[in-house]
């Protein structure tokens, strides 16, 4: 009975939400978890889950993982909205059950927060658990993440029979079977991701174990790489699925040589960016623990579609334009990287805001390294600044060294859409997280872009 009444009142409540055009997707689960504490658990009971969680690459290694069950012909769900703490998820789970708690469909993709992984684990206990690294978020000293880590741990710990999928070349999250009983299937990269390879600085040089700095003989990005110490002998674990060349990499896709278990095969993954290449293998490790079948991984890796605000394409009266959401140094510095390896004409929006979403001290912009699209030349147009602190960002691109002219400050929206639909280059929009919603509020108004929850 308790059931029933909680499905009932959580989608009357989602419906209102609906009716009044909102797209809240926490207070059904709230509302519902009030009412039937362990209504999550009960729900997820009949689903075979697939939980993503991890700093950087969350949704898109979702998505790629959504079309895992897509090309085998296997019904799922997801929680797309990018509600990923327990109530969102409970909100998913309960729009997909009828009144009485059966499921409508039987597998799910879920993302979780890292921090929410302790309450979510184990009431999902999930099929398969993909953890795609571990970054420091802005500016978090190294002790959160250790805290997060340990969140993530004792979320897998509390599902021993989940299958993790772990990065093999991030240190910190590779660090974890050592403490888990669970079945592992590492994931990792064996070859450089970037053409031009640029030294950043490592978020966590030091080794877990005995702190003595990582040696390391192949560093892709941040603290990933194949690293291993000198004083206790901790290193990158082998890799069961792993991207071993990289032969070509364009501005939509990119293609690889994929290494699964014993096979090794060429891959064409749906997006461009070295840091996708992790997210795409990271997935295929996902394939490999659900046990299906060569082709389907490499058609899923294929044919998936990127996120909202993950290298999303739209079009502005005939101009292409992607938006990339940045939301910490080391995100931001990857998006840089594939941007400086972009060839042709380009323009560049930088939407930046410091409300809670986006975490409110924005000196991270100056930890990112913006001067690396100082080598585009004049093949960059330019480089538009919009948001609360859009003038703070171009005075950060100014000290970075960029002409004056090629710089310009929006104060809003509209004016900003209008400059961009008046010139041909290419464009490329990097907000943060709530710069992201209005940008994308005002994009939808001018050309009816679809609405983010749907
Ligand atoms: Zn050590």
């Amino acid at each position: 009975m308790r059931v029933f009444i909680a499905l009932l009142a959580a989608k009357l409540v989602r419906l209102l939400l609906r009716l009044t055009h909102r797209g809240g997707t926490a207070l059904p689960g709230k509302v519902a978890l009030k009412i039937c504490p362990d209504l999550l658990s009960r729900l997820a009971r009949d689903v075979s889950t697939v939980i993503v969680t991890g700093t950087n690459g969350k949704t898109t290694s979702c998505r790629i993982a959504e079309q895992l069950f897509a090309e085998a012909g296997i019904p799922y769900f997801a929680n797309r909205g990018g509600a990923n703490l327990k109530q969102g998820i409970t909100t998913e789970f309960a729009m997909n059950a009828n009144l009485f708690g059966r499921p409508k469909r039987q597998y799910a993709v879920i993302e979780c927060d890292e921090a929410a992984m302790v309450q979510v684990c184990p009431e999902v206990k999930p099929k398969v658990i993909l953890m795609t690294n571990v970054f420091s978020d802005q500016l978090d000293r190294f002790g959160d993440v250790l805290t997060t880590l340990d969140a993530i741990r004792r979320g897998m710990d509390a599902s021993p029979d989940s299958v993790l999928c772990l990065n093999a070349d991030c240190s910190l999250s590779a660090s974890l079977h050592e403490k888990l009983k669970n079945k592992v299937v590492f994931y990792g990269v064996e070859c450089p991701v970037y053409k031009e390879q640029v030294q950043e600085n490592s978020d966590a040089p030091r080794c877990l174990r005995c702190g003595t700095e990582y040696e390391y003989s192949l560093r892709t990005y941040g603290h990933l790489g194949h690293f291993r110490c000198p004083q206790c002998g901790y290193e990158r674990p082998h890799a069961h699925v792993a991207v071993t060349e990289i032969p070509y990499q364009g501005a939509d896709s990119t293609r690889v040589m994929l290494r699964l278990g014993d096979v090794t095969v060429p891959a064409e993954i749906a997006v461009p960016g070295g840091y996708n290449i992790y997210n795409a293998a990271g997935a295929a490790a996902v394939g490999m623990a659900l046990e299906l079948d060569e082709p389907a991984i490499l058609s899923a890796l294929a044919n998936f579609h990127c996120g909202f605000g993950r290298m999303e394409e739209m079009e502005l009266n005939g101009v292409s334009a992607r938006m990339i959401l940045v939301k910490n140094p080391t995100g931001c510095n990857q998006a840089l990287n594939f941007l400086a390896n972009t060839e042709g004409d380009a323009l560049f929006v930088v939407a930046l805001n410091d409300r809670v979403g986006d975490g409110t001290d924005i000196s991270w912009i100056y930890d990112a390294d913006f001067e690396k699209l100082l080598c585009l030349g004049e093949r960059l147009k330019g480089i538009y600044c919009v948001g609360d602190r859009g003038a703070d960002m171009a005075v950060r691109l100014k000290y970075a060294g960029f002409p004056l002219q090629k710089l310009r400050v929006f104060g809003d929206y509209g004016s900003l859409i209008d400059a961009l639909s008046a010139q041909s280059a290419p464009v490329v929009m990097m907000p943060t997280y709530s710069a992201m919603m209005d940008l994308r509020g005002a994009l939808a108004q001018r050309f009816g872009l679809k609405e983010f929850w749907e």
